[in-house]
């Protein structure tokens, strides 16, 4: 078997998403990927074309071999584009050996060790009692596990906005450390009040933080028994991972923006988070994903992967195959598609009583159709700047 063409589809049927097809010699065999980077999703695609002739003739049931191909390829390494375009091949080339077995992806993966993928949703709203009220919501629904913000603008920490700066251009939030710190323990004293201490609460603190703030963030929410707070700091704070364990026994989770295992291990062998957020998408598909969750496994680090505005249907079909099957699992974040993704995508995992499920069909049971997502053309977008109430960056 050979590959024949990779395709590569940039739609926005609601939101943008990059989507990758890679072709075989096999009448009707192709597998579906995803490289899908918020805000820079022109840019991985033009990787995807970039790379592409590398692969036209060659095997694709060769998946670890194509892996370091395209990983090695350019002698530049890494860095979010490039493993959001490795992503793409390598999930298509996992879908392409499930639908040539005749099996779901996640069978080829090891089988399900759970029935269902625990799901965790988003509750905010302007105060604590609205927050209280959304998170009722979700729970009633069927959610085990709340993401629980407040604020005037998404809860966020965020204080206000600067208008964009020209037409097309996302508006700037302003940030304020001060008024998010001592916010956030109010709403789960709130929460804790009204919700009681069993149902799953956590809450993202969105790499705002120096990490002195930081550290005081996680003793003030101890009381509270977080699910686990979220990114406390930002990556390239690394060294201060021992000063937030030092201060308290809240569990702590981050990954949403790495690209490789090798931001993971340090975090691990120091045991100094309990949940890691990378995802298949970002880190260079199912075959990185599933290493980085064995290397987890030791080191009790349990997987929290990212989704929110971050992924489209084929990356979270990825997700909930790996999520179904590996023994440290902890909790997946829930993606709710705009409407118009699914006339452009079928086969889109199912989500009841707070628990995804992976699709029955074999690969990875998804797949869109080229015509429907070209009347949904890319629209440009950016990711949100953030600066301070003086107008300056938000450096930290
Ligand atoms: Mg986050």
């Amino acid at each position: 078997m050979k590959i024949t063409d990779v395709r590569v589809i940039l739609t926005c049927p609601g939101r943008n998403y990059l989507f990758a097809k890679v072709m075989t010699d096999e009448p009707g065999l192709y597998g579906v990927g995803e490289g899908t980077l918020n805000g820079s999703e022109p840019i991985v695609a033009e990787a995807l074309r970039h790379i592409a002739p590398l692969l036209i003739g060659r095997d694709p049931q060769q998946i670890e071999d194509l892996w370091h191909l395209v990983y090695r390829q350019g002698y530049w390494r890494g860095g979010p584009i490039f493993t959001s375009a490795l992503a793409a091949i390598d999930i298509a080339l996992w879908d392409i050996k499930g639908k040539q077995a005749g099996l779901p992806v996640y069978q080829l993966l090891g089988g399900k060790a759970r029935d269902g993928v625990m799901c965790y949703s988003h509750a905010g709203g302007r105060d604590p009692v609205e927050t209280e009220d959304h998170a009722r919501h979700l729970m009633a629904e069927g959610f085990k596990v709340v993401r629980c913000q407040v604020g005037p603008y998404g809860g966020e920490g965020v204080i206000g906005e600067r208008p964009p700066i020209s037409p097309g251009t996302p508006a700037e939030q302003v940030y304020e450390p001060t008024p998010y710190l001592l916010g956030a323990p109010k709403l789960f004293a709130h929460l804790r009040d009204k919700l009681g201490m069993e149902i799953e609460l956590f809450h993202d603190a969105h790499e705002q933080l120096a990490p002195i703030e930081a550290a005081r963030l996680v003793k003030e929410m101890e009381p509270y028994r977080l699910f686990f707070l979220e990114d406390p700091l930002m990556p390239e704070h690394r060294e201060s991972w021992p000063l937030l364990r030092a201060v308290s026994t809240t569990p702590l989770a981050i990954g949403e923006i790495f690209t490789s295992r090798w931001e993971c291990l340090p975090l691990f062998m120091n045991r100094w988070i309990d949940f890691i957020r990378m995802k298949p998408l970002h880190v260079g598909g199912l075959t990185e994903a599933r290493k980085i969750m064995i290397l987890a496994e030791p080191f009790n680090v349990r997987s929290a992967f990212h989704g929110a505005a971050d992924i489209g249907p084929v990356a979270q079909a990825a997700s909930i195959a790996l999520q179904s099957v590996i023994p440290n699992f902890g909790v997946q974040e829930w993606t709710r598609f705009p409407a118009p993704a699914y006339e452009v995508v079928s086969g889109i995992c199912e989500m009841r009583r707070g628990y995804a499920y992976p699709n029955e069909r074999p690969g990875l049971g998804v797949d869109f159709d080229e015509e429907k997502a070209a009347r949904y053309p890319y629209q440009r977008a950016y990711m949100p700047l953030v600066r301070r109430a003086d107008g300056s960056m938000h450096v930290y």
